[in-house]
């Protein structure tokens, strides 16, 4: 088992160097650490499950008004 292991950056598949050289491993730099956190923020907004208002005005969750 000699040599360093290297692996490929997931954001642009650039060879990195898995070692202290490489402080952004697996990523090949900042830049894209950074655009792969981003990614994963846009997801948290496409996660189904959570109330819009839209839920809230749909008419058949509204309580009929009593008339007089
Ligand atoms: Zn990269």
């Amino acid at each position: 088992m000699a040599g360093k292991r290297v692996v490929n950056c997931p954001q642009c598949g650039a060879s990195v160097a898995w070692g202290p050289e490489s402080p952004y491993r697996p990523f090949c730099s900042e830049r894209c650490r950074q655009i792969d956190l981003g990614a994963w923020a846009n997801e948290e907004y496409k996660v189904p499950g959570h109330a819009s208002p839209e839920d809230f005005a749909d008419p058949a969750l509204i309580p009929p008004t009593p008339r007089e």
